[in-house]
């Protein structure tokens, strides 16, 4: 059970939440913690109290260019480690992140707001994917042909690219920079990460953790900033490839300036995940996978489900929902029982009421409405209650917009076809969700539905790291995807090798036709 964090720890966390992050947050370059030059920062407030917790520097140049440079050695000695150095690194890493748990969750709730439990989630789903890391020596494997021609052998091997860089959001801060270290690092390459300037702590106690375990220098670093250090990615000729994720705006940009720079990138954008309900669902527990889909971490998961359209006779479930919903504790992260914590920013917060009320102006009710909510004892912090708008038709704005926050717009149609062809004709393709019990109309939709991650009673279809996060449409620019398969294949370059070795003899004159074996 999770307990709230006393006052005394509280104000020891926001001090010095790490010995080596306070009071302002750190670079790391060459595997030291150091103090930036930076003339601008970013304040970083507590989404529950607003209260300063610390700055982050915008990185100056040159200490983006200490960080390149530190990365292009170190990959000089790590691209050539064995794969069982790399693996047992991966294997203490796992370790050492998983008895720090709830170390990495507290700094989560304190930066970003989220719940406790759900923070040691954002954790987990990362460690998952280190654990999944150490299986290096297979994953690693290339292909090899014996004989593919008289005396002639072809392999493969999958090497690393270089040096790559990751560019995070705010949302999942332990999870999304554990997509990208672990499967770039055991592929040989070195790696620059920039975590979001809204909650980098996570990154940094992951930095002193790789530190502990021996880690060498340079074979992560650490620099801060936004559109600045994003440029410095884009531009910067050592950098081979860059794994983003975050908004639309970012991440077109990313991927259009990046891929004009001769880089590989992959890049996960925004969503819009829809659920259909069919008449025939579990009720009871349809009604509560979508509360905890739409509401948990305030409704900032890129996987959150923001709409949900009830078929036929589901429709008459909206006074359950509301019901339901309502009851959801809405308080800071750290505070037992909370259900749901405060949005990330002040700006964040006015931008969801925008949409909510723009919903309403467009013509939806609002049954259940947590603007208003009041929480004890956290009068300045970011909280809007869960809310629910119905009615809610494809032009309006509250529609078309990735929201972000706790609301669940409610759409009604008639067929499972009807709900197919809605969802088909958004934008976007992040995660998409079916509740039946028929296997027949999930089968339907399966084949039908034109999203790249899809849940049958399943309302949060995130795949586990031996598969790949496949987003699709406009939730997704690039080629390979994140994790799995993918991700390594995102993180390697092939190398095929063609050998012939004759005993007998060698060709015995030229021949300068094509040869075809
Ligand atoms: P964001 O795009 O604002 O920030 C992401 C990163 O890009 C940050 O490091 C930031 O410094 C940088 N950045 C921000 N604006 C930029 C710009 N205009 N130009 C260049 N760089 C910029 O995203 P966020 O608000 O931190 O995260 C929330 C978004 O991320 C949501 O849209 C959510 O759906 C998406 N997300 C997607 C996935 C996925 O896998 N598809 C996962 C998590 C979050």
């Amino acid at each position: 059970m999770i307990k709230a964090i006393s006052p005394s720890l509280l104000n020891t966390l926001r001090r010095n939440y790490s010995s080596n992050v306070s009071p302002t947050t750190k670079l790391f370059i060459d595997g030291k913690f150091l103090n930036s030059k930076a003339t601008e920062w970013v304040d970083l407030f507590d989404p529950a109290t607003n209260k300063l917790v610390t700055q982050v520097p915008i990185s100056t140049n040159d200490e983006m260019e200490a960080a390149v440079e530190s990365s292009k050695t170190a990959f000089r000695s790590w691209s050539k480690t064995s794969v069982l150095t790399r693996q047992q690194l991966m294997l203490k890493f796992q370790a050492v992140i998983r008895r720090d748990i709830k170390k990495l969750a507290q700094n989560i709730t304190l930066e970003q707001g989220k719940t406790l439990i759900d923070a040691e989630g954002d954790v987990m789903r990362g460690l998952q994917v280190v654990e999944h890391s150490c299986a290096a020596g297979t994953l690693l494997q290339g292909e090899s042909l014996q004989n593919i021609s008289t005396d002639m052998d072809i392999v493969s091997y999958k090497l690393p690219l270089g040096v790559v860089a990751g560019i995070c959001p705010f949302n999942f801060p332990a999870m999304i920079p554990l997509w990208m270290l672990p499967l770039a690092l055991i592929a040989g390459n070195t790696v620059i990460l920039k975590p979001s300037e809204k909650d980098p702590g996570a990154t940094m106690l992951l930095m002193e953790l790789l530190n502990e375990v021996g880690c060498p220098p340079g074979i992560v670093n650490v620099i801060h900033g936004t559109h600045n250090s994003v440029n410095f990615i884009c531009d910067n000729k050592d950098i081979k490839a860059i794994s983003f994720v975050g908004s639309d705006t970012a991440g077109k940009y990313i991927y259009a300036r990046g891929a004009s720079n001769g880089k590989r990138v992959q890049s996960n954008m925004g969503a819009k995940n829809h659920a259909v309900v069919l008449p025939d669902a579990n009720k009871e527990s349809t009604i509560n996978q979508l509360i905890g889909a739409a509401f948990g971490a305030a409704g900032q998961r890129c996987m959150a489900l923001s709409v949900v359209i009830l078929v036929g006779e589901s429709q008459n479930w909206i006074p359950d929902i509301v019901e339901r919903a309502r009851k959801l504790k809405v308080s800071a992260g750290h505070e037992p029982g909370t259900d749901v914590g405060p949005v990330i920013s002040r700006q964040a917060k006015e931008r969801i009421l925008k949409l909510i009320e723009s919903g309403i102006s467009q013509g939806a009710k609002c049954p259940l409405d947590g603007r208003g909510v009041l929480v004890e004892n956290y009068p300045n912090g970011n909280f809007i209650g869960p809310t629910l708008l119905t009615d809610v038709q494809p032009s309006y704005e509250c529609y078309k917009e990735e929201i972000f926050g706790p609301v669940l717009c409610v759409m009604s149609a008639d067929t499972l076809e009807d709900a197919i062809n809605i969802i088909n004709t958004n934008p976007y393709g992040n995660g998409t969700a079916v509740f039946t019990t028929n296997g027949g109309h999930a089968r339907q939709f399966v084949n039908e539905i034109d999203v790249g991650q899809v849940g049958i009673n399943v309302p949060i279809p995130v795949p586990l790291p031996m598969f790949s996060f496949t987003g699709s449409r406009g939730s997704f620019h690039g080629d390979l995807h994140f994790y799995g398969k993918q991700g390594l294949n995102f993180y390697t370059q092939t190398k095929t090798i063609t050998s012939l070795w004759r005993k007998s003899e060698m060709s015995s004159a030229p021949s300068v036709s094509m040869p075809v074996h």
